[in-house]
């Protein structure tokens, strides 16, 4: 029987605030253990949870750029567990009542565009972090009480790889937003996996084993690799599946059983008594709905469309939205959107990170923190984007070769002079005057018997060693096209 995988994913995201979400402390990553504490996120008797405003706008303006409802109000829940990483023995979180449901997200899958569904992006917090040392364990509250957003998506994913690109699409999303930096390395990211197969074309759901805890979007990738073929085996070989939640390991490549499913009556979820529900007001809505970005797919398929640029310029533009923007404020100005690409992804792009290679070489010799290297970036150049502007027009124009042109970017990079002046200083200006490059046409034939003896036995090809020859007679002046043309016709007759 042929079999088909259902996938789902819960994705947990650690939102971008200054403060934790329900006290002042800092959400920062990286001080020494239970330094970023108080009474608050440490669960003292007493305490009063405030609600992180910032954190709120987050998750709605998340629920916009999911094309998801904002319910009229929100309310905040405790789930009740007993891990030593949450000293208050609860977690809070929106259980019935999310700030956000029902939306969807689009991403490339397979040369086209895939949809999928999402249920819900609500709001919680991060939990502590437990480490085990030899004799010993100790947990780090640091992390305790940090804006923690979970995004559910529908079970719409039918393999390891589609699922892959829809958590990229997602963090991409997130990180375009300024929702959150998204850095995995720094365990800002964590995916729950919900993954079950059935027979190919029938409706019904397999049992849902759930692969938590998953730090690395590869590693989801690969637990859904393996996971998905042992199902398939379990069931063809007479065995039954039942709802249970496995753990990934990354070093022997296997998931494994960690417990079979608790249901939420187990966590005994109630309303938090501490937390008003929130109701946003319309002008609440609106200042955050003025917060919404373009969506990365959107801005490539824009600047595809309006500038007509191949898909892999597109995707250059949108990884690196200063570098799109910059390109864009000069495409506005001139129909030879291509040829400006060009010279901003092969050699504005080059020239910054060779310049900024140097730069920091030289302040990391004089002892300067990498932090505070002043280097190259694109609003603090020295030549103006109307002079590359300039310098596309005297290339279409062919008042200067394409080599030629070469090098006048490179002295507008140094210098920040103009092109044309560049041109007129370097006499880099195209030689189109038909008489002069018949004098090198004549020459490159006169010294290049072997080239013609070929083009004359039918090698088209030689013509191209001639027009170099002419090409480095006339110091890259001459027009190419035109050296082209009358060699062919001194050669034919
Ligand atoms: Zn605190």
């Amino acid at each position: 029987m042929e079999y088909e995988a259902v996938i789902g994913l819960e994705t947990h995201v650690q939102l971008k605030t200054k403060s934790k979400m329900w006290c002042g402390c800092a959400n920062s990553f990286g001080a020494p253990p239970n330094t970023h504490v108080c009474p608050v996120c440490l669960g003292l008797p007493g305490v009063l949870p405030v609600a992180n405003e910032e954190a709120l706008r987050l998750t709605v303006l998340t629920g916009f750029l999911l094309n998801c409802e904002i319910p009229p109000r929100a309310k905040f829940d405790r789930k009740n567990y007993f891990y030593p990483d949450m000293p208050k023995n609860y977690q809070i979180t929106q259980y019935d009542q999310p700030s956000t449901a029902n939306g969807w997200a689009e991403f490339e899958f397979n040369g086209g565009i895939s949809r999928v569904r999402i249920t819900r992006a609500h709001l919680e917090e991060d939990v502590g972090k437990n480490f085990h040392f030899e004799r010993n364990s100790g947990v780090d509250f640091n992390r305790a009480g940090v804006p923690l957003m979970e995004i559910v998506s529908e079970p719409d994913l039918t393999s390891a790889d589609m699922a892959y690109a829809y958590l990229n699409a997602l963090l991409e999303i997130l990180r375009y937003g300024n929702i959150s930096d998204g850095d995995m390395e720094k365990g800002m990211v964590r995916c729950d996996v919900n993954v079950s197969v059935r027979p190919k074309g029938t409706k019904e759901l397999g049992a849902k084993i759930e692969i938590k805890n998953m730090n690395s979007f590869s590693g989801v990738r690969r637990a859904l690799e393996y996971e998905i073929p042992r199902q398939i085996e379990v069931l063809n070989k007479g065995g039954k599946l039942i709802q249970s939640t496995r753990r990934w390991d990354d070093t022997t490549g296997v998931t494994e059983e960690m417990r079979t499913k608790e249901h939420a009556h187990d966590y005994r979820y109630f309303p938090d008594p501490d937390l008003m529900p929130f109701a946003p007001t319309e002008q609440w809505l609106a200042e955050v709905k003025s917060r919404v970005i373009e969506l990365p797919l959107v801005r490539k398929q824009r600047f595809m469309r309006e500038y007509g640029l191949p898909a892999s310029d597109a995707e250059t533009f949108k990884n690196d939205v200063p570098l799109g923007n910059y390109f864009e404020g000069i495409a506005k100005q001139t129909k030879q959107a291509k040829a400006v690409a060009n010279w901003v992804i092969n050699n504005l792009r080059a020239k910054l990170a060779e310049a900024n290679a140097k730069e920091i070489a030289e302040q990391a010799a004089l002892g300067i923190h990498p932090d505070d290297m002043k280097l190259q970036t694109l609003e603090y150049m020295k030549f103006k984007i109307e002079q590359l502007l300039e310098l596309v027009h005297l290339v279409e124009a062919k008042a200067i070769s394409s080599s030629a042109a070469q090098q006048v970017f490179a002295e507008m990079f140094e210098t920040g002079k103009s092109p044309t002046a560049i041109v007129q200083e370097k006499g880099l200006a195209q030689v189109s005057d038909t008489g002069a490059i018949e004098k090198f046409c004549d020459e490159a034939i006169a010294t290049n018997p072997k080239s013609v003896a070929d083009y004359k036995a039918g090698k088209v090809a030689a013509l191209n060693a001639l027009k170099g020859q002419v090409m480095k007679l006339s110091q890259g002046k001459a027009n190419p096209a035109l050296a082209g043309e009358i060699l062919e016709k001194k050669l034919k007759s």
